[in-house]
């Protein structure tokens, strides 16, 4: 095992408190079982060293957990409702009780600062808490049909599921799709991303441990190509859930389709946040800054493009600037760091190209470019950085950056903000900032977004539907949409009659 990185030691130790003892590799039946694949290695995002590697579980595991996940779902849903609500919020617990340490887990492996793992690990235990009271609540309905039946629905699970997530939010992406899938009665195939699998697998060992049967929940660590194609192909497999990129996520739901599994797809986005000369511009700057630079802009929501009414373009321009170039950029694990690294090299490499773009199109760069940080000059420090004077039209403005990277757009009216705004092929995300109650609503109805939000940015919470419109993807994440996703409802139909019509004219001979 190559480990010669700074944070390989302290990952080391939490990976000693938080999984069974043995080889790092994938959470089967309520086991650790190490990879039979290729070798992965894990790459610090602060310092660019090796920390760890782990082998790919390889199909021959994916096979087993599979058959350990029905397995674990017939045990999970001869349960009573209650009983699964009870052991639904003991996971909630369980999760707070280690959330400390897998707060730090996350941020020494996926690269993020530790006060936001913090809150992200505080909002995985609330969905499990949330879904916990939705257990035996999940009832169908009675439908006062016109005959003399008795016709009602119920949601059933599934089965099995499988769940592929990407690496900028390992640990909530992890929560936000177990809790429901198992609320609903489903087992669970879910497949980090190959750069960032260690939190997710903690959580499998976690609810094993708070009274999940074995097997109900299976973290599968691997490759997209190898590990998550597998799980697609298992016959057990009734639904794929997948959250990431659009190029990958079109191959996903392809997959998906040529087996005839449905399928959720939650996808990028290039979210436009509107300000108004109208508002107020003290919050409307500091909402612009946490739209694009926490998470180090590396968030599917982030507000990524700034359109800002012309009247106030420049005096906008300056505030948001000057603030972003006073955010603390630094290594993940201190306390006083606001923004941390992008995750990996790869897509370091992407920011770096985009900003360039933006500049040979005309773009003015106002602030920020490649980051210097003390100990951590080999890894992937990106300043938050602004761009000025963007045309909608440019590829800054049409492609997802996911990095600290801000386009400024200006318009002069309504109606040429909603026409930026929804010229995208995305539709995630958007906000608006003023003080006109009525402009607020008349936007909230026009931007073509999942989710929007007025005088606010990136407010996110369990109860609420989650997903996209357009190239953003399909079906809904959390709340009661979320958890319909994981049923196939089913209608009953039962004769009440003691002398029932013959049905088509058929008759007793
Ligand atoms: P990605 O598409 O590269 O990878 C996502 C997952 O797909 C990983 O687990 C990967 O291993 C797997 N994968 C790759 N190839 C595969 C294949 N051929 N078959 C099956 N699985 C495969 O995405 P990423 O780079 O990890 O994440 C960044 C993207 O995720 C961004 O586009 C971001 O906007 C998006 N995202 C969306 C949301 C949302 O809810 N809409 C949330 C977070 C991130």
């Amino acid at each position: 095992m190559a480990m010669h990185d700074h944070g390989a030691k302290q990952v080391q130790q939490l990976l000693a408190r938080l999984l069974p003892a043995g080889e790092f590799g994938s959470f089967i039946g309520g086991h650790l079982l190490a990879g039979e694949g290729e070798t992965i290695e894990l790459v610090n995002a602060a310092t660019g060293g090796v920390f760890m590697s782990y082998r790919d579980a390889g199909p021959a595991l994916v096979a087993q957990a599979a058959e350990a996940a029905q397995q674990g779902q017939k045990h999970w849903w001869a349960k009573s409702a209650t009983e699964r609500g009870r052991i639904m919020y003991a996971c909630g617990q369980a999760i707070l009780e280690i959330g400390d340490d897998l707060a730090w887990l996350e941020s020494l492996s996926a690269g993020k600062p530790i006060r936001d793992c913090r809150v992200e690990v505080a909002k995985v235990a609330e969905m499990f808490a949330y879904y916990a009271g939705w257990c035996d609540k999940l009832t169908g309905q009675v439908l006062p049909v016109a005959t003399t039946h008795m016709t009602y629905t119920r949601h059933e699970p599934i089965g099995v599921v499988t769940q592929i997530t990407p690496w900028n939010a390992p640990v909530f992406t992890c929560g936000w799709q177990i809790a429901p899938a198992i609320c609903a009665g489903n087992g669970v195939l879910l497949k980090p991303s190959e750069l960032t699998p260690l939190s997710s697998t903690v959580i499998g060992y976690v609810l094993h441990q708070a009274g999940l049967p074995a097997g109900l929940v299976n973290i599968i660590n691997g490759y997209g190509h190898t590990t998550a194609a597998a799980a697609i192909a298992q016959p057990q497999t009734g639904k794929v859930v997948f959250v990431g990129s659009p190029a990958t996520g079109s191959k996903v739901a392809q997959a998906a389709a040529l087996r005839t599994l449905p399928s959720v797809l939650e996808l990028g986005g290039k979210s436009a946040n509107i300000v108004f000369a109208d508002a107020d511009l003290d919050r409307a700057v500091v909402g612009a800054q946490a739209a694009i630079f926490s998470a180090a802009g590396q968030s599917c929501v982030s507000g990524s493009r700034l359109l800002v009414q012309a009247s106030v373009y420049t005096e906008v321009v300056a505030r948001v600037a000057s603030a972003a170039s006073k955010l603390t950029l630094g290594l993940p694990w201190l306390e006083e760091t606001m923004v941390g690294p992008v995750q990996n090299a790869r897509q370091f490499a992407h920011v770096q190209n985009m900003v360039q773009s933006g500049i040979d199109e005309g773009a003015e760069l106002v602030t920020g470019g490649p980051g210097q940080v003390a100990g951590g000059e080999a890894g992937f420090f990106q300043a938050p950085t602004v761009l000025a004077g963007v045309d909608n039209a440019m590829a800054v403005a049409q492609e997802e950056i996911f990095g600290p990277v801000l386009s400024v757009i200006p318009f002069t009216d309504e109606e040429q903000a909603v026409a930026i705004a929804n010229a995208s092929r995305f539709g995630l995300a958007g906000a608006v900032w003023t003080a006109d109650v009525g402009r607020a609503h008349r936007l909230a109805a026009q931007v073509r977004a999942g989710t929007f939000w007025v005088n606010s940015y990136k407010a996110i919470n369990v109860m609420a539907p989650f997903g996209g419109f357009g190239e953003s993807g399909y079906g809904r994440s959390s709340g009661y949409e979320g958890l319909m996703e994981y049923t196939q409802s089913k209608s009953v139909w039962v004769e009440t009659a003691a002398a029932p019509a013959a049905q088509f004219g058929y008759s007793i001979a």
